[in-house]
C-alpha cells in the first residue's frame, strides 16, 4: 500500500517539476538582463575513471550553458587530474576531495570529484529506501562529490554553493530527491530549473569569494568536512 502511495506521489511530482521554476522566463529580455554580466566560475575536477573525460565534459559543458541562461553563472574546467576517490559516504567522499586537492584548493573557485558507486553500494541502495547522488561541503560550499553523471545533479550540488538560507525547496532543482522504489534503480524526475525565489538568492550571491567560508544557519550544515587552513 504504502509503495502505491510512493509512486503517485512520485509521479504528481515528476508532472509538475517545473511549477514556479524560471523555465518560462527564458527568453524575458528583463530576466536576461538581470544574469548580466556572466561570472566564470574556475572549475577543478578530479576523476576516479569512473567515466570517460568526454562525458564529464559534457555533463559540466551542459550545466553550464544552463546556468548560464537560469542565473549567468558558467563553468570553465581549468585543471583535472586522474586519482582514486574513496566516496562511500558523502562524507568520506567530500573529505577525499578536500585532500586530493589540498593547499591547492584556493586556486579554484569549485573543486569537483566525480565517483561511480561501487558493486557493494549499489546492492545495499537497490534494497533500500535511501540513495546519494552527489554532495557539497558545508564549510566554503566549494567541494563536491558526484555519484551520478548528469546535468542536473551538478546543477544541483553548485546551486547549494550560492543558497544558504535553506538546505532543499518543494521546487525546481533544489528539490531533495533521495526517495527511490526499492529493489529499482535510483528515479530520477529532479528538474533542471532553479525556482525563482532560490534564483533570487543566488543573483545575490552570484559574487561570493570562495575562499571565504560563507555563513550557513547551523542547522543547516550536514556535511561538515576538515579542510586544513592553508
Ligand atoms: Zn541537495
Amino acid at each position: 500500500m504504502r509503495k502505491t502511495i510512493l509512486l503517485i506521489l512520485l509521479i504528481f511530482l515528476a508532472g509538475c517539476a517545473h511549477v514556479g521554476t524560471v523555465k518560462s522566463r527564458l527568453n524575458d529580455q528583463t530576466f536576461q538582463a538581470e544574469n548580466l554580466p556572466y561570472r566564470d566560475l574556475s572549475v577543478f575536477v578530479i576523476s576516479d575513471g569512473s567515466w570517460s573525460k568526454e562525458s564529464i565534459g559534457a555533463a559540466i559543458s551542459d550545466a553550464s550553458n544552463s546556468m548560464a541562461e537560469q542565473v549567468g553563472i558558467r563553468l570553465r574546467m581549468n585543471g583535472w587530474i586522474d586519482r582514486a576517490l574513496p566516496s562511500f559516504s558523502p562524507t568520506q567522499g567530500l573529505q577525499s576531495v578536500a585532500e586530493i586537492i589540498a593547499e591547492d584548493h584556493p586556486k579554484y573557485d569549485m573543486v569537483i570529484g566525480f565517483s561511480s558507486r561501487g558493486v557493494f553500494s549499489h546492492l545495499l541502495e537497490m534494497v533500500s529506501w535511501f540513495t546519494w547522488l552527489g554532495a557539497i561541503d558545508d564549510n566554503y560550499r566549494k567541494f563536491i562529490i558526484i555519484k551520478f553523471l548528469d546535468e542536473r545533479v551538478l546543477i544541483h550540488e553548485i546551486c547549494h554553493a550560492f543558497v544558504f538560507s535553506k538546505n532543499h525547496g518543494i521546487r525546481g532543482v533544489l528539490t531533495a530527491v533521495p526517495f527511490k522504489i526499492p529493489l529499482l534503480p535510483a528515479l530520477f524526475n529532479l528538474p533542471k530549473y532553479v525556482s525563482k525565489e532560490d534564483r533570487q538568492e543566488i543573483l545575490s550571491n552570484k559574487w561570493r569569494d570562495f575562499n571565504e567560508k560563507p555563513v550557513i544557519p547551523e542547522e543547516l550544515q550536514i556535511d561538515r568536512i576538515e579542510v586544513p587552513n592553508y
